[in-house]
């Protein structure tokens, strides 16, 4: 059993500085890194760190790397989900590790599938999980959240097929709060959807919507946007 509690009830945010909004955020991703709750979960748990941001990505559920590295997205699914940012929106991994919360429906590697690939966490787990995400969305107050694969878009609405969700922006609800979510498809190299038509089309559009909407563009603003 985790001896780490979450840090809410949190209500609403508006008054709440950014300093300590960050401090708030920082004792949160250290709650987060002690959680030991799932006993069939490998911990470590992973964290993108505690980003102040307005757009929240949200995976699935780290590899086999991502504990050893320490951040989501460290490994080939990673290259590939960023080199979708980088050639849609001319953001680099580092400014997007620097300028969006990472976050994950699950925070530790469920353990291998014996039947092949990673082992689907279950419902316990992801219900146990959701309290980190909870905190993240009432802490941030995200105007935009990017939900990869299926199992972070149900956590936001239904996902019967890819090709019904990817491309899209969604106005969603959750714990209260409202924000805009445009799906992206997991960029696991087994997965050839978005590859393959009408995928790749479909991800074209989702990262133009990405590339074009306000809170994304406000969160790099060293830099301008590409043109599209
Ligand atoms: S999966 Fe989530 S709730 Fe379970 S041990 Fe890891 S961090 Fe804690």
């Amino acid at each position: 059993m985790s001896r780490t509690r979450p840090i809410g009830p949190i209500g609403p945010m508006g008054h709440i500085g950014p300093m300590v909004r960050r401090r708030l955020l920082q004792a949160h991703v250290s709650q987060i890194l002690a959680c030991r709750l799932c006993p069939n979960m490998k911990q470590p748990p992973v964290s993108g760190g505690a980003v102040l941001s307005r757009v929240l990505l949200v995976g699935q559920a780290p590899g086999v790397r991502e504990p050893i590295l320490g951040r989501p997205f460290a490994w080939t699914a990673g290259k590939r989900l960023f080199s979708w940012f980088q050639q849609w929106t001319g953001v680099s991994e580092e400014m997007f590790r620097t300028h969006v919360y990472m976050a994950a429906v699950c925070r530790c590697f469920p353990g291998r599938n014996p039947a092949g690939g990673d082992r689907v966490p279950n419902p316990a787990e992801v219900e146990a999980c959701s309290q980190w995400l909870r905190q993240e969305i009432l802490l941030l107050e995200p105007e935009l959240v990017i939900p990869v694969g299926r199992l972070a878009i149900e956590r936001f609405i239904p996902c019967p097929r890819m090709d019904e969700v990817i491309g899209k922006l969604f106005r969603s609800t959750l714990y209260g709060r409202e924000f805009d979510l445009i799906p992206l498809p997991h960029p696991s190299g087994a997965s050839p959807w978005p590859r393959i038509e009408p995928g790749k089309t479909l991800l074209a559009r989702a990262m133009t919507l990405i590339a074009r909407h306000p809170a994304y563009v406000a969160s790099f603003p060293a830099k301008p946007p590409r043109k599209l």
